[in-house]
């Protein structure tokens, strides 16, 4: 008689090939900011499909400012749905878990650059290529097909679980603050973002930002009266460049982060500005992010960026009058995360690694960019695992994620979950 954990390794494998048909579905939906409402339709079928007691709510604005775990917001949040599936166990007393994964992608770039078009899956050997493939369409399949496993092979968890379909994440994280609002919370979350198979241990805060200077337009002419918007942001980012070094060194001194090149990783992800080709340009605007390390005290952090573009449109010579620089927040104020050592829900999820790896010890990783587990390790007080597929080129060119990954990811996620949450036959309930 085979064990439980054999029957359900061999249910994952029986239905993968269903499980990457149902991931290439999610890939053709562009799930870009505010567009996920179709593709959340298609997961809430899938969940009410499976008897899975279906939420749908709109990511909650009025909370912004409001709720600590809320970022500032700079969109309409009419469009932009959440979707929950929760299932009761029918024997109470067993630990709960939620599975969180984010439906949202980032734009694809120039798609001709692109080998094939981005929300057209292409399967080439053991990789499946597409915007989101990997960050997260993969994670959020290998939740439901976890969970599909363990009921396939004739068991039943003794713990409610949920499977979470979030959006905003790569922007604000409100979604998964909305979620956390409204109550949608569980002993445990896993997060299957592309970790290539490790455990976060620590995970950055992040802000971002809009940084506007303000110059003088001017005939070419008479350029001297003039001052150059454009020249006045190109100084600017290098300035920031400073403060950047400045946040690298004390970071760098700080637990996790010492061996991370880059933990504060500054970006200026877009720029737009100048009026005409051949006038001294009045405006010019970016937008960015920067990271902390999750000891910080992000108020602190705030303080001293806001503090530090106070000081260069006062003080600089580029600039030199209040009005010359303004910042608005954009999108992440959030809090980091270190996952403490030694968790209970640590030890399950080894365990599951260790038998998926054929004894190999479970790895552990660093993660600098924003993960929506940092709202709830940070404001829920949850035990959050961050833990998922290998996956190449997320926010780049040719995205994709590796099914032989995926496969163990779905089957690591399904022990783990038995290991936490309990298991039993179902003809037993
Ligand atoms: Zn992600």
């Amino acid at each position: 008689m085979a064990s439980f954990e054999e029957r359900i390794q061999a249910e994952v494998d029986r239905n993968f090939d269903n499980q990457i048909n149902f991931l290439g579905k999610l890939i053709r939906y562009p799930t870009l900011r505010n567009q996920e409402g179709l593709a959340q339709d298609f997961i809430q079928s899938a969940l009410t499909e499976r008897g899975y007691f279906v939420k749908r709510f709109q990511t909650d604005a009025s909370l912004v400012g409001v709720h600590p775990a809320f970022s500032p917001a700079t969109v309409d949040y009419t469009d932009s749905w959440n979707v929950i599936g929760s299932r009761k166990s029918r024997t109470p007393g067993g630990r709960s878990l939620a599975f969180n994964s984010h439906l949202d992608v980032v734009p694809t770039g120039p798609v001709e650059r692109w080998a094939s078009p981005p929300f057209e899956p292409r399967r080439d050997g053991d990789w499946l290529y597409g915007r989101g493939a990997g960050d997260m369409k993969a994670g959020l399949s290998a939740s439901i097909f976890a969970l599909d496993a363990i009921q396939a092979a004739g068991l039943a968890l003794q713990g409610d679980v949920q499977v979470q379909s979030v959006v905003e994440e790569e922007i604000t994280g409100n979604g998964a603050a909305t979620a956390l609002a409204l109550g949608f919370t569980a002993d445990a979350i896993v997060s299957a973002e592309p970790t290539a198979e490790r455990l976060v241990r620590a995970n950055a805060g992040v802000f971002k930002f809009r940084l506007v200077t303000r110059g003088r337009p001017a005939h070419p002419r008479q350029a001297a009266l003039g001052k150059s918007a454009i020249k006045m942001m190109m100084v600017l980012i290098e300035r920031l460049h400073d403060l950047e070094r400045k946040w690298i060194d004390e970071i760098r001194q700080q637990p996790y982060f010492a061996d991370i090149e880059n933990p504060v990783s500054l970006t200026i992800g877009t720029i737009s500005g100048g009026e005409w080709i051949a006038s001294l340009p009045s405006e010019c605007a970016v937008e960015g992010r920067i990271g902390i390390h999750p000891n910080d005290r992000k108020e602190d952090r705030i303080a001293e960026f806001e503090n530090f573009i106070k000081q260069i449109s006062l003080n600089d010579p580029a600039f030199g009058a209040e009005n010359s620089i303004s910042l608005t927040w954009v999108g992440n104020l959030n809090d980091g995360y270190i996952l403490p050592r030694g968790s209970e829900a640590e030890g399950c999820l080894r365990t599951a690694h260790k038998l998926v790896h054929e004894g190999s010890e479970l790895p552990e990783s660093v993660v600098t960019a924003y993960l929506d587990a940092a709202v709830f390790a940070a404001h829920g007080g949850i035990t959050s695992l961050v833990y998922g597929p290998i996956s190449q080129n997320h926010h780049g060119i040719d995205e994709r994620v590796n099914l032989a990954s995926l496969r163990r990811v779905t089957k690591t996620l399904a022990l783990f979950a038995t290991n936490w949450c309990g298991v039993e036959e179902a003809e037993r309930q």
